[in-house]
C-alpha cells in the first residue's frame, strides 16, 4: 500500500511518498516559488540522485500536475498508474475547533476547511487549493486532512482561553489552538517506546525547536498546554517571530509610528523581523547565531541566551501544571541538531531532577537517543521528528475505518 503526503504552502507543494508496508520513502520533492519566474522542482526518489530543475508552473494545480506525471514516469517514476496510491493525507495547519481528529475529505470536510479561513489566511486557503488539484488529478482517490492543531484538541478551557470579553471567543473564534501537533503526537509516542511503557501512563514535555518552535506539556498521551497560541507566534522565542510579549506593545506602536496603522505592517514586524533575528540583527538561523556566538558577538549571544531562556521557561512552567514528568523531547531542527541549545535549556535544573549527560548530547547522531546521565530521574531525550511518516499513519488509519 502506498500514501503519498503533500503539504502545500503559500508557493510550493512538497510531497513524500510511502510504502506502508515497511513506512520506507520511495519518493520525494517539492516545487517552489509556484508562479514566479524562478519556480523550480527538487526531487529525489530511493537509489536515485536529487534532480533540480527550473519549470514554469502557474498554480497549486499545475504543481500536483507536474509531481504526478513525474511518479509516472515509465523510466524514473515510482509508480505506473495513480491507482497505486491508496489514499493522500494533507498536512492542514489550522482546524480551529471544528476538526479534533483527521478526518476523510468530504464536501462537507471542504466546507469546514473553508470555514477556518479566516483564522488561518496564510495557510488555509493555500491547503484547500492543494485539495482541489489532487482532486482533479487523482479523481476517485481517497483524500484525508490530518491537522496541526488537532492533537491539541484535549486542552482544557482554563488553558485554552484568553482572558479577554467571553464574547471574541464566541464570535471570532479567539482562543489557544496551538500547532506543531503532528510532530507532537510522532515524538511523544516515540519517546514512550523508548522508555518501554505506554503513552498513557508517561508525563512529558516535548520540545520542537526549529524556525517556528513549541512545547507542549502531555500526560498520558493527551496534550494539557502548549506554548503556541491562536497563530504560531506565541510562546518562545523563534527564528524570526517575537514569541511571548506583552500586548500593550501593540497599541504602544501603533500610536508612536503611523505605519503600524497597517496591521500587515505589524504582522511582519512581529512575525518575520523579530525573534533571533531581530535580536541578532545577523540571521534567524540558528546555526549562523551560534557560530557568531563563538566569534564573541554580544547580540548573537543575547538571542541565544533568551531562546534558550524561554524554553526553559515553558519547561519549569510545565513541569510544576504536570506536578513531575518522566522525560523532555528535544525535536526539529534546533533539537535535533545543536548540542549547545539543549545544554543551555537543561542547565541549572538539578532541582527538578532533570541532569543532563554533557558528553552523551555532545555526541553527534541523527538517531533518536538519551541524553540525560543515568542517574536523572527525568530523562532527557533526541528524537528526529517525522511529520509525514506520521501525516501517512493517519490517511491510512483513517481510509481503513471508512
Ligand atoms: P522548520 O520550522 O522550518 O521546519 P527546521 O525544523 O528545519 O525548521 O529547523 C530549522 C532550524 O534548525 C534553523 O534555525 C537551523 O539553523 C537549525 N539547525 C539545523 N541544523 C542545526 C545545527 N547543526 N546546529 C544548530 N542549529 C541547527
Amino acid at each position: 500500500m502506498k500514501v503519498l503526503v503533500v503539504n502545500c504552502g503559500s508557493s510550493s507543494v512538497k510531497y513524500t511518498l510511502f510504502k506502508m508496508d515497511n513506512e520506507k520513502k520511495i519518493a520525494w520533492g517539492i516545487v517552489e516559488c509556484i508562479g514566479l519566474p524562478e519556480a523550480y522542482y527538487k526531487r529525489q526518489s530511493v537509489g536515485a540522485e536529487e534532480k533540480e530543475e527550473s519549470v514554469k508552473v502557474r498554480n497549486h494545480t499545475e504543481a500536483v500536475e507536474l509531481i504526478i506525471k513525474d511518479l509516472m514516469n515509465k523510466e524514473t517514476g515510482s509508480i505506473q498508474s495513480i491507482d497505486e496510491i491508496a489514499v493522500v493525507g494533507h498536512r492542514i495547519v489550522h482546524g480551529g475547533d471544528k476538526f479534533s481528529k483527521s478526518v476523510l475529505v468530504t464536501e462537507e470536510v471542504k466546507e469546514g476547511l473553508k470555514e477556518c479561513f479566516s483564522i488561518a489566511p496564510l495557510h488555509n486557503p493555500h491547503h484547500y487549493a492543494g485539495i482541489l488539484a489532487v482532486e482533479k488529478m487523482l479523481p476517485g482517490i481517497p483524500s484525508v486532512l490530518v491537522f496541526d492543531t488537532a492533537f491539541h484538541q484535549t486542552i482544557a478551557d482554563y488553558a485554552y482561553m484568553y482572558a479577554l470579553p467571553y464574547e471574541y471567543y464566541e464570535k471570532a473564534g479567539i482562543r489557544k489552538y496551538g500547532f506543531h501537533g503532528t510532530s507532537h503526537n510522532y515524538v511523544s509516542h516515540r519517546a514512550a517506546l523508548m522508555l518501554g511503557k505506554p503513552a498513557e501512563e508517561l508525563k512529558m514535555i516535548t520540545c520542537h525547536l526549529g524556525n517556528g518552535s513549541s512545547i507542549a506539556a502531555i500526560e498520558n498521551g493527551k496534550v494539557v498546554d502548549t506554548s503556541m497560541g491562536f497563530t504560531p507566534l506565541q510562546g518562545v522565542v523563534m527564528g524570526t517571530r517575537c514569541g511571548d510579549i506583552d500586548p500593550a506593545i501593540i497599541p504602544y506602536l501603533i500610536n508612536r509610528d503611523k505605519n503600524f496603522a497597517d496591521p500587515e505592517a505589524l504582522n511582519v514586524l512581529l512575525n518575520k523581523k523579530s525573534g533571533l533575528l531581530g535580536i541578532s540583527g545577523l540571521s534567524g538561523d540558528m546555526r549562523t547565531i551560534v557560530k557568531a556566538v563563538s566569534a564573541g558577538n554580544k547580540k548573537a549571544k543575547l538571542a541565544f541566551e533568551m531562546l534558550c531562556y524561554s524554553v526553559k521557561k515553558y519547561i519549569s512552567a510545565y513541569f510544576g501544571i504536570l506536578n513531575g514528568i518522566d522525560c523532555i523531547v528535544f525535536t526539529a531542527g534546533i533539537g535535533e541538531n545543536s548540542p549547545s541549545v539543549r545544554e543551555k535549556v537543561c542547565a541549572n535544573l538539578q532541582a527538578l531532577g532533570i541532569e543532563m549527560d554533557i558528553s552523551k548530547n555532545n555526541e553527534p547522531s541523527s538517531e533518536e537517543r538519551f541524553v540525560s546521565k543515568d542517574e536523572s530521574k527525568v530523562k532527557i531525550m533526541v528524537i528526529p521528528t517525522n511529520e509525514e511518516l506520521m501525516i501517512a499513519r493517519e490517511s491510512k488509519m483513517v481510509l481503513a475505518n471508512g
